[in-house]
């Protein structure tokens, strides 16, 4: 991959007619080292956030050697750019081919399951491994979640006690319990209520579990949607274990996807066409935009344009626009608003920021668009968890107390502007 010093460089050095996606490895450098010093417990990268070799191998190279996986092609894909990684299949609903092969081939031996029969498939391909990791998925409460991750998958409360107790008699391997928060989850203490919904789901089966597996769900900053300090995340997952029925050795494992890789890209796209206040992109929902289309997420923008004078980044007075991407889909639209200066142009460069995790790899092919080339860029993303760069991005001054007002309602209570006790 080429590398450039900025985003400018690339504008100034090829003016790319189609969109490029701008990696930022020392992003995911950062993150993968934060959860490393800060969770005490194993950290698995959930692969389907962002599946790209570089990221994969970042990873790796900054001590992430646990990958949770979902299918043959990510398990495959981790074999081969982290050997020796370990993967936790933890998809609650598998193919039996895809059971046996991960289990044979790929060493696979943690599976997920929220059934009597998914645990029955696991248990027959594998011939009745007795080596297992056996996780079971519950249901639990996700309020204070951007995206929901209980309505598919998860064994509800009262059901639960019943699936442990098979799980618990079908293995001398190990027993873990994993659940989902949500994804992008605004409040820290969803995890201490969902250790405690565990907990409780443990006592009644009357078994001990080895894992306890706390999922992902871990935030990212958005316009409009800036979360509390990482750190209160931490430690309201180290209040929830220590209040759990666990025995002394049981091991605390996570599956941060979005939080390790978020920062991590961006996309550069061109501008087509500018009617009115919408401008129309050579990227949208079925390339790296989904997100912004179909949850309408504000995603934070910056302007750059190329002409006879040479290239520069244009600042001026913010306007709010709303984007189309380039097939003929009318559902590929994207609502924002993103604040662009007010005389953005055609032939403008627009770098669509925070896009790491289900931005580019979401990308299709239909309508013969999706073709992104990536390059690497080493100026920091637009805004961090990690403190590499501001936590706030560029909003304009209305949009700015929306977002403080966000912030304040997502503060657990009592906690809020207290000074850190690690970090
Ligand atoms: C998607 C997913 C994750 C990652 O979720 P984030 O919100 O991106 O952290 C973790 N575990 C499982 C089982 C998932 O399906």
């Amino acid at each position: 991959m080429h590398t450039y010093h900025t985003p400018l460089d690339l504008v100034r050095d090829c003016s790319p007619e189609r969109p490029v996606a701008l990696a930022r490895p020392d992003a995911v450098a950062t993150a993968a080292r934060w959860f490393q010093v800060n969770f005490r417990g194993d950290v698995f990268y959930a692969v389907k956030a962002n599946p790209s070799p570089w990221v994969i191998e970042t990873l790796a190279a900054n001590g992430v050697a646990s990958f949770d996986v979902a299918s043959i092609p990510e398990i495959e894909l981790v074999a081969a750019h982290a050997p020796g990684a370990r993967m936790a299949f933890m998809h609650p609903v598998k193919s039996r081919h895809a059971i046996s092969k991960a289990y044979r081939d790929h060493g696979v031996t943690a599976f997920a399951f929220d059934t009597h029969e998914e645990l029955a498939k696991i248990l027959e391909a594998t011939d009745g491994a007795r080596d297992l990791t056996l996780i079971v998925r519950l249901a639990v409460n996700a309020a204070g979640a951007a995206y929901s991750l209980s309505g598919k998958f998860g064994v509800e409360t009262h059901e639960a006690s019943a699936l442990l107790l098979a799980a618990r008699r079908a293995t001398e391997g190990r027993l873990g319990v994993s659940f989902h928060v949500g994804s992008q989850c605004m409040r820290p203490t969803a995890f201490q209520a969902a250790m405690a919904q565990a907990s409780r789901a443990i006592v009644r089966a009357g078994v001990m579990v080895d894992i306890v597996d706390v999922g992902g769900g871990f935030p990212s900053v958005y316009p409009g949607m800036v979360p509390p300090d990482m750190a209160d995340y931490v430690d309201s997952i180290e209040r929830g274990f220590s209040e759990m029925m666990v025995h002394e050795d049981t091991e605390l494992w996570c599956e941060p996807g979005r939080a390790l890789v978020a920062e991590a890209s961006s996309i550069l796209t061109k501008v087509e066409l500018k009617k009115g206040d919408a401008l129309y992109l050579n990227d949208g929902s079925y390339g790296s935009l989904f997100d912004a289309a179909h949850a309408k997420w504000p995603f934070p923008v910056k302007l750059f344009r190329s002409d006879k004078d040479g290239a520069c980044e244009v600042e001026g007075p913010l306007k709010p626009f709303r984007f189309y991407g380039p097939t003929c889909d009318s559902l590929d639209h994207m609502p924002g608003p993103f604040w662009l200066p007010d005389d953005v142009r055609e032939g403008d460069y627009v770098e669509i920021g925070m896009l790491g995790a289900y931005g580019v790899a979401m990308n299709t092919r239909f309508n013969g668009f999706g073709d992104a080339e990536t390059v690497i860029v080493e100026d920091a993303p637009m805004a961090s968890m990690f403190g590499l760069a501001g936590r706030n991005i560029r909003l304009p001054r209305d949009e700015q107390q929306e977002e403080r007002k966000v912030v304040r309602l997502s503060r657990p209570k009592g906690r809020a502007g207290k000074s850190r006790r690690r970090r």
